[in-house]
């Protein structure tokens, strides 16, 4: 029989939460809110679909949400962005992050890529014919090497993946590091593509920096944005990709052929939502930070070894400290089990040799939820 391509592993989200439904555990696992987002975004979309026409919409996005995406840039970060061309809606980051690398990567152009990382992007780069360059960084404080980022780089290198603040290591980049990125890519005449989902989720007084606003970036930068994370409706599967004419337009291209277009009412409830005041992005901020201080104190109290976070809404922890056989894998598997919680392994988030003392969990959860969570690994350990 003629072989089908076998090369995409199954995603650590779903092995993990089909784990924690089965055993009715709490899902620390797989990323995800568990209130809802804001009620008048919902209700927005709600009346948007009544109202309707729930009809193909554009392809680039309905108008009202690019605009809004375009005055997001310039409210936030001081980018001037021409809405028609250069803002696409697509289904999510996910699918921006598969049309950005379908329209960008070509056989065997490298692609340079910091470990650990976000679990889509290996099997994307790999099924373009992209050759990866691994830049890995090691806890607690994930600093980039930037020695050993420049020798990742060549004139085979077609852009650099990062993402910005960073799932799962919960870095978020210095200006240091973001400069010396952007110079080489000018260097090497290379992309950047820049995942920054977690752009309103950065704690302590951080300010997210994206990579596009650095020297020479404007028109080499792809930025990807998404209303699961800045608005707590990872159901939706809104996402916006910024980037300069020449680049939108082959990424536009990509993603006529994969989804087209995303749900009408969705994106007119995103534009409304990204026009809301200060005060909701702060909270955002402020209440996850109260939530990481939280779930991370609980854990440390149990002596897990807790890895410094500042952004996301993902912890990491040492379980070395713990003194328990088995490997990250094992452990979730048995604390799953066992315990009744589900946290993700961090080695799925390698390509090669990968530590194997590292869990991440996700603190986006009422507070009683952590509660429990730490509660049970209490009784467990
Ligand atoms: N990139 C990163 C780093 C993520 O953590 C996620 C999950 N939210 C995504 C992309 C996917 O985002 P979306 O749900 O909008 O496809
Ligand atoms: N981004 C989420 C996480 O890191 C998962 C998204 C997904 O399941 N595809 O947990």
């Amino acid at each position: 029989t003629n072989p089908v391509y076998t090369g995409l592993p199954t995603t650590i989200f779903e092995v993990m939460s089909r784990l924690a439904i089965e055993h009715k555990s709490i899902n620390l696992g797989q990323g995800f809110p568990d209130v809802d987002g804001p009620e008048d975004v919902r209700r927005f979309a709600a009346d948007a679909l009544m109202a309707g026409p729930n009809q193909y919409p554009p392809m680039m996005g309905v108008p009202e949400l690019r605009q809004a995406v375009a005055e997001a840039n310039r409210r936030f970060y001081g980018l001037d962005v021409d809405w028609k061309s250069e803002v696409l809606v697509t289904s999510g980051a996910t699918e921006a992050l598969s049309d950005i690398i379908t329209a960008v990567i070509e056989p065997g152009d490298e692609v340079v890529l910091i470990e650990p990382l976000y679990d889509c992007y290996l099997p994307l780069v790999r099924r373009a014919g992209g050759i990866p360059r691994l830049v890995r960084i090691t806890p607690p404080e994930w600093r980039l090497d930037l020695a050993a980022l420049e020798a990742a780089f060549s004139p085979r290198t077609k852009a650099i993946l990062i993402n910005n603040p960073m799932n799962p290591a919960a870095k978020v980049f210095t200006r240091e590091e973001l400069e010396a990125i952007a110079a080489l890519c000018v260097r090497f005449d290379a992309y950047a593509i820049c995942d920054e989902v977690y752009e309103h989720i950065l704690f302590d007084g951080r300010a997210h920096i994206p990579l596009m606003t650095l020297p020479g970036m404007r028109e080499r930068a792809i930025r990807i944005g998404s209303a699961g994370k800045t608005f707590s409706l990872t159901g939706w599967k809104v996402g916006y990709v910024t980037a300069a004419p020449a680049l939108l337009d082959p990424i536009a291209k990509a993603h006529q052929f994969t989804t087209f277009t995303t749900p009408p009412n969705l994106q007119k409830a995103v534009a409304f939502g990204l026009g809301k005041d200060d005060a909701y992005y702060g909270e955002l901020g402020s209440s996850l930070a109260a939530k990481r201080d939280r779930l991370a104190e609980g854990l440390a109290r149990l002596g897990f070894g807790v890895v410094p976070c500042g952004g996301t809404y993902f912890v990491t922890a040492d379980v070395t400290p713990l003194g328990l056989s088995g490997d990250d894998a094992e452990l979730c598997r048995r604390m799953t089990v066992e315990a009744g919680v589900t946290a993700v392994p961090v080695s799925a988030f390698y390509a090669g040799e990968a530590p194997r003392n590292f869990v991440r969990f996700c603190f986006s959860k009422r507070d009683e939820i952590l509660d429990g969570a730490v509660e049970r690994l209490g009784n467990w350990l």
